[in-house]
C-alpha cells in the first residue's frame, strides 16, 4: 500500500473514521488488486487519514456540538437557567468523555456563564447494579441518582 503524492483539492473525509471534524489531512491510499488484475496493474485505492490518526480521532468529543447544544438550552430556557452536565463513569481506561464534560463546563464558566456546572456519576461510590438493559442504570440505580442530582441541586442557588 501506498500513499499518493498528492492530498485531494477539496476536504476529504476518511473512509475509516468517518469524523468530521479532523485535524489532520485525509489522503488517498492504493494498493495493487489481488490476483490477475493486480498483476495487470489495477489498484484499488481510499481516501484514509494521513498519519492513520482515526483512533485518536474517534475517541475525541464532539465539543463544539456539545456547547452548540448549550447554546440551544440557554436560548430556549433564559440566562436564569442552571444547566447540569451528567456524567457517569465510562471510564473504559480512558478519560476522554470526563474531560470533555470538564473542559465543556470551564469554557462556558470562562465566558461568563456561571450557571453551568457538572456531576459525575462514580457508579461504584453510588453502589449502582447497572442491571437495566445491556448494562444501564436499574429502577433502583435512577433512585440513587436522582438522589446525587437533588444534591448536586442543594448546592446551587436556586430560588424556587
Ligand atoms: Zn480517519
Amino acid at each position: 500500500m501506498r500513499q499518493y503524492a498528492r492530498a485531494p483539492h477539496s476536504r476529504a473525509q476518511c473512509a475509516w473514521c468517518a469524523d468530521v471534524e479532523l485535524p489532520n489531512e485525509v489522503v488517498l491510499f492504493n494498493t495493487k488488486r489481488t490476483g490477475d488484475a493486480g498483476r495487470k496493474g489495477d489498484t484499488v485505492g481510499t481516501l484514509v487519514c494521513a498519519n492513520f490518526e482515526c483512533n485518536v480521532n474517534a475517541r475525541k468529543r464532539p465539543r463544539s456540538a456539545y456547547l452548540g447544544f448549550l447554546d440551544k438550552l440557554r436560548g430556549r430556557y433564559g440566562p436564569g437557567t442552571f444547566l447540569v452536565l451528567t456524567y457517569p463513569d465510562l471510564s473504559y481506561q480512558t478519560t476522554a468523555l470526563a474531560d470533555s464534560i470538564r473542559q465543556i463546563v470551564k469554557t462556558r464558566n470562562d465566558a461568563g456563564d456561571a450557571r453551568v456546572s457538572a456531576l459525575y456519576y462514580d457508579n461504584t461510590a453510588l453502589g449502582l447494579d447497572l442491571l437495566g438493559c445491556d448494562w444501564h442504570p436499574s429502577q433502583h440505580d435512577h433512585q440513587i441518582l436522582a438522589a446525587a442530582i437533588a444534591q448536586h441541586l442543594a448546592t446551587l442557588p436556586l430560588t424556587w
